[in-house]
């Protein structure tokens, strides 16, 4: 058997490029869909240049979606493309729903039209259930999304389930909880944190400054969550599956976990600034692995202490690398 082909989008972010690497080990071809030149550095992909091919795509021009799945003939599409910062949804609600439910309606109905033996998956969004009646969620908790992103996630799930059962397509919507790792950008207060304690414990920093410290998430890592994304797809039927760690943590929780991480405390060095608190969410945000778990035999393979110190190492070495704290 030839090797498998997987195309997938979002290449030059966090997941894209944790995804890329577990199917390169596997021996699938790889090509990434991105948004910009070729030749332009990519991303957390850089260090995957020459072994991943590349196509053009943008998630707002719908023709470009569908002539690259029509070109790249994919065994399988792994679709983790959108503007993934929640608070830039508010700016433009518009470009964030065509970007994340329009480029997903997109991309199923070329699949459905030019590549139909392509399985789809989709990333979805634990946010889509905002101020749900119930926690933990499960797959069938119903939704109350509370932002634009979280609505366009959650017309980008329902889309995967009506295109599925009306044209028998083998799509899957991963619903993903938060997940981390040292390809977060700073902008997400798991790296923000862990950025900050590696640079106070070298004498680089002092302090961190953060918004709501009992804002609570459950966060896992993005190896493991793409890990999942893939044995979504080697299934005999398709179907969507929760991915979270099933344990909500609070933002002081991490902070204290990634300080004692190198022997500080974490009390000695927060700063509070009442500007960076949003209203409190009446429903945890907290995910039901348990599907996943029974039909996929998906663990996790890193703990929460784990992940934060896997953090706080990277930056501790790229610090001491760089001698800057930025
Ligand atoms: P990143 O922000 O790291 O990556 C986003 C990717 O989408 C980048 O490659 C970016 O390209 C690409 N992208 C954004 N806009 C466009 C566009 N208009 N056209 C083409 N490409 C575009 O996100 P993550 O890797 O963390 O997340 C992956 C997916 O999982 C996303 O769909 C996200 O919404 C979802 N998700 C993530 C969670 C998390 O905690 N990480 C939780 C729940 C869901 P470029 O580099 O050019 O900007």
């Amino acid at each position: 058997m030839g090797s498998r082909r997987a195309l997938v989008t979002g290449l030059t972010g966090q997941d894209g490029s944790f995804l890329a690497e577990l199917l390169l080990e596997k021996g699938y071809q790889v090509t990434g869909l991105i948004r910009r030149a070729p030749d332009a550095h990519l991303g957390c992909a850089e260090h995957l240049r020459g072994e991943v091919g590349l196509l053009a795509g943008d998630l707002l021009v719908p023709d470009s979606l569908t002539e690259a799945v029509a070109a790249a003939g994919a065994h399988e599409l792994y679709h983790l493309a959108a503007p993934s910062y929640v608070p830039d949804s508010w700016q433009q609600p518009a470009k964030t729903v065509a970007a994340i439910a329009g480029a997903t309606a997109t991309l199923l109905e070329a699949v459905r039209d030019y590549s139909r033996q392509t399985r789809v998956f989709i990333a979805a969004s634990g946010a889509m259930f905002g101020a749900a009646p119930e926690s933990p969620q499960r797959e069938q908790t119903p939704c109350q999304p509370q932002n634009p992103y979280a609505t366009a996630k959650l017309a980008a799930h329902q889309l995967v389930g009506q295109l599925r059962a009306h044209d028998s397509i083998f799509a899957c919507s991963g619903i993903l909880f938060n997940h981390e790792s040292e390809r977060r950008p700073e902008s997400f207060v798991p790296r923000k944190i862990a950025r900050a304690a590696a640079a106070i414990k070298l004498g680089m920093a002092d302090a961190v400054t953060l918004g709501d410290l009992a804002a609570s998430r459950d966060w896992s890592f993005a190896g493991d969550v793409i890990r999942g994304a893939w044995l979504m797809l080697q299934q005999d039927r398709p179907g969507d599956y929760i991915l979270a760690s099933g344990v909500s943590h609070t933002v002081a929780q991490l902070a204290e976990t990634a300080f004692a991480h190198v022997g500080l405390d974490a009390r000695d060095h927060i700063r509070v600034d009442p500007t960076l608190v949003r209203a409190p969410e009446s429903t945890r945000q907290l995910g039901d692995p348990g599907h996943a778990h029974q039909r996929l035999g998906w663990m996790p393979t890193l703990t929460f202490e784990q992940l934060i110190g896997r953090m706080v190492d990277f930056d501790l070495r790229a610090l001491q690398g760089s001698g800057t704290a930025t």
